[in-house]
């Protein structure tokens, strides 16, 4: 039997080399662990030659290497593909593989289910289950990796736009990113992984002060009155605290800020949102994302105007912010961006 739970996937190098030493071993041993797991991934404790062979035995006998499994992969009509990642307790979440000609993006889940309640959000339906692990979060990458190798080739973005809130769920969220972007862990830098927030503002400084990751904040309207019956998160922190957080981030980390925002039909896409919203982004100096509501049964908004849509962002675009248009990709297979919480069927 085991002695401890630990699992050693769990733990970013600074954690898994203290541990190392409190079980007897050195630091290097806990780097050359950390190499074959992530680098090579090699998971198999005999194989890794440099380790002195009474550790190997030591870690066969006493510790744990818990990794989620590969569950339903479904592709979509234009590449998209949704992965099922099935965790050990035999709950799932989704992470979905978006590849393009100049790259691969895999967005990626942080909780089972989310406890936000966002209106238009299909995985609000869900219901919040639980936090994920480092290991499930960084999981979802191994996994859709292994996937992706022989089809697109190496996946070199990660968005954490999956299920779930990610500001709920910092301290897994903040280690996990750190084996996706450490060159002696995963290797993807910090300029290849972002994480969205709904807007839990008292932890954007602390995100910011711990990680490198990019930062995107999902705004998805412009006064408090229209943001609060979409988001009632808006009721705790609303967009005057938000812009402030905002403005507080140090500059060249600032360039790294998106506002996402929903375009819902004849809700939050008229002239007067786009300059309300122009101003906010000179305001914070965001880029921003516009993104087009995927029609599900679970909310009642409808796909805006395409003509309003690129009047939208012409206001921006004409201010002098960056603001592009996300392309909403894997619809058919609801993959898109949030749709995800197959688990559950649709109650209609
Ligand atoms: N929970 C985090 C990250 C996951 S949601 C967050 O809310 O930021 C990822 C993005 O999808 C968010 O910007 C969210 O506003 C958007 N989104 C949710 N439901 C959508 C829908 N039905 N159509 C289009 N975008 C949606
Ligand atoms: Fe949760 Fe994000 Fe969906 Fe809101 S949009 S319910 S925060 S996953």
């Amino acid at each position: 039997m085991p002695q401890t739970t630990i699992n050693l996937l769990d733990l970013p190098l600074p954690a898994l080399e203290a541990y190392f030493v409190s079980i007897g071993a050195k630091p290097f041993h806990a780097r050359q662990w950390y190499k074959w797991v992530w680098q090579k991934d090699v998971l198999d404790v005999d194989q890794m030659t440099d380790l002195p062979k009474s550790f190997r035995e030591n870690l066969k006998e006493n510790h744990v290497l818990r990794e989620p499994t590969l569950g339903e992969v479904e592709e979509s009509q234009d590449g998209t593909t949704k992965l099922q990642i099935v965790l050990e307790d035999g709950q799932a979440v989704e992470c979905v593989l978006i590849p393009e000609r100049e790259r691969n993006t895999l967005c990626i889940s942080s909780q089972v289910g989310c406890a936000v309640g966002c209106r238009f959000c299909y995985t609000a339906g869900m219901g919040f289950s639980r936090n994920l692990a480092v290991s499930e979060i960084v999981g979802q990458y191994r996994l859709a990796s292994r996937y992706a190798a022989e089809r697109w080739g190496r996946i070199d973005n990660v968005v954490m736009m999956g299920m779930g809130e990610p500001l709920y769920n910092l301290e897994n969220v903040v280690d996990a990113c750190e084996i996706l972007m450490d060159t002696k862990a995963l290797g993807l830098g910090a300029r290849k992984v972002t994480v969205s927030t709904s807007g839990v503002a008292p932890k954007i400084p602390e995100l910011i002060a711990r990680s490198r990751v990019g930062l995107a904040v999902s705004l998805n309207a412009t006064t408090d009155e229209q943001r609060t019956k979409i988001m009632p998160i808006n009721r705790k922190w609303n967009i005057g605290q938000l812009v402030e957080v905002l403005q507080n981030i140090p500059k060249p980390r600032r360039k790294r800020v998106f506002l996402e925002y929903v375009m819902l039909g004849g809700v939050n896409d008229t002239l007067a949102d786009a300059k309300r919203l122009l101003k906010i982004a000179r305001r914070t100096g965001a880029k921003v994302n516009l993104i087009r509501f995927n029609p599900h049964p679970r909310a009642d908004f409808d796909a805006p105007d395409e003509e309003n849509l690129l009047r939208f962002q012409q206001i921006l675009v004409d201010g002098g912010v960056g603001a592009w248009l996300r392309k909403s990709r894997g619809r058919d297979i609801h993959a898109a961006c949030g749709m995800l919480g197959k688990a559950e069927k649709p109650k209609e």
